[in-house]
């Protein structure tokens, strides 16, 4: 199935509708200073073309009016009123603002030159007397034009570009200013969802904030240089998705193998040798790359996130664990299959992260909604993918039969306990220690798990 990422369909305007667009603005402003006394930001999108509106577009204007209020937030500045408009003409915004035009106005050029998508904002500002404050005043120079960075005033006296050249680069600044917020979102909120696991506590055998489980070589300092080293890796996966989007789901995997070898280099150096993230390199790497593939609209949907998980590596197993006899196999994950058919982690993703979406995260959202906290409810959906998954880092430190072993019994208690007490998920974390194992498979999948929720979260 092929998602439109980059929807910039809309209403054609006619010349008779930005006329009345703008004598509806000249209208509200003066309604605004007459009720008010005070200066009005007027934000609007430059938009060339007889399309103003689109669901790209939208969202730009969505994003700079965040930034805006932000700014203004972090000023202090009280905005009395604010008015927005989405209508064909365009979106447009009106704050009045308790505060001198020229530095509000100057917050607004700043905004315009900083911002991703700021060549596309058009920040106006009123003083209480309704005179529009210029750049000039400030010593600035006037606004430069998207194509040549000449004077704009200039470019379009003169009609120096072409309609079709002015609205093909405001397409691309919109293409890259979204896709720059998306990659910037999905990087920090993986590294978010890592940081959430290890902080989980308690976890049985794994590095959380009361211990460092069976673990010598790392603590929880090693897991937050690990992600701090990895966060860009989540970005490049999920721009290697996006720039692989109309190309068969298996394309996006092969684009992110490399990216995967590399980022994982990055972990050792950071780590000082240590294996902490290499499963989640593959698991959150392969998520992010989904991502990139599907528009944002549709992030919050677990399933279709991780079914084109599953697209993007269907036949990996064969392809890396192939039909080995016992004897060829020469890593742990080739001899397990050889032997017992366990395909770890890439089986999983292959079959789209069943313990993720039908155990993880079912356990982790129920739990948050009968308000427990991420370390109550987490550890739950922590055990119950243990319970429900073929862990292979916890035979790789003991054998199959314990495994199955720690499986069923915890399948048993958290049928009658879903949500066990701290006190009961400190006693298993000694007996995991004193085992000497961890189940980091089932680590790496409660940190997908964090993420999808945190995506079913998000807003712009
Ligand atoms: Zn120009």
């Amino acid at each position: 199935m092929e998602y439109r990422i980059y929807d910039n369909k809309g209403d054609y305007c006619e010349l008779t509708d930005m006329l009345d667009c703008r004598e509806r603005r000249a209208t509200l402003q003066h309604e605004l200073l007459s009720a008010y006394g005070k200066p009005i930001i007027s934000f609007s999108m430059n938009i060339a073309g007889p399309v103003k509106n689109s669901p790209m577009i939208r969202r730009a204007s969505a994003l700079g009016n965040r930034y805006l209020c932000e700014r203004l937030r972090a000023l202090h500045i009280p905005v009395l009123r604010h008015v927005s408009i989405d209508e064909k003409t365009g979106c447009e915004d009106m704050y009045v603002a308790d505060h001198d035009a020229l530095r509000l106005k100057s917050i607004c050029c700043d905004i315009e030159s900083t911002h991703s998508l700021g060549r596309l904002f058009d920040l106006d500002v009123l003083d209480a007397s309704g005179r529009k404050a210029e750049r000039s005043e400030l010593g600035l120079p006037p606004r430069s034009c998207i194509i040549c960075g000449g004077d704009v005033r200039l470019c379009a006296g003169s009609r120096r570009h072409s309609a079709e050249e002015l609205q093909a680069r405001t397409f691309q600044i919109l293409k890259e200013g979204l896709d720059e917020e998306d990659r910037a979102y999905i990087s920090s909120t993986a590294a978010r969802a890592l940081l959430y696991e290890v902080c989980t506590t308690p976890k049985p055998g794994l590095v959380d904030r009361a211990n460092c489980g069976s673990h010598r070589d790392m603590d929880i300092f090693t897991f937050v240089d690990s992600v701090t080293a990895l966060l860009p890796y989540f970005g490049q996966c999920f721009m290697a998705g996006r720039h692989s989007a109309d190309q068969p789901p298996r394309e996006t995997f092969s684009a992110i193998r490399g990216l995967g070898a590399e980022a994982e280099g990055h972990m050792l150096s950071a780590t000082a040798g240590v294996n902490t993230h290499k499963g989640a390199i593959f698991s959150m790497g392969t998520v992010c790359a989904a991502l990139g593939r599907l528009p944002r609209e549709l992030w919050g949907d677990s399933s279709l996130v991780l079914g084109t998980c599953a697209d993007m590596t269907k036949g990996l197993v064969r392809e890396e664990l192939g039909d080995l006899d016992p004897s060829e196999a020469k890593t742990s994950g080739q001899r397990l299959y050889s032997l017992y058919g366990i395909s770890g982690v890439r089986g999983e993703m292959e079959a789209g992260l069943p313990s993720v979406s039908e155990t993880g995260l079912p356990v982790l959202e129920e739990g948050l909604r009968r308000g427990l906290g991420p370390d109550r409810a987490g550890s739950a959906a922590l055990l119950a993918i243990i319970a429900n998954s073929v862990d292979t880092n916890i035979i790789a430190r003991s054998d199959l039969n314990t495994q199955r072993r720690i499986a069923g019994e915890l399948s048993e208690l958290l049928e009658s306990d879903p949500y066990p007490s701290m006190e009961k998920v400190s006693d298993l974390d000694r007996r995991f220690m004193d085992m000497n194992i961890s189940p980091g498979g089932s680590a790496d999948l409660l940190a997908v798990t964090y993420m999808l929720h945190f995506l079913k979260e998000k807003e712009t």
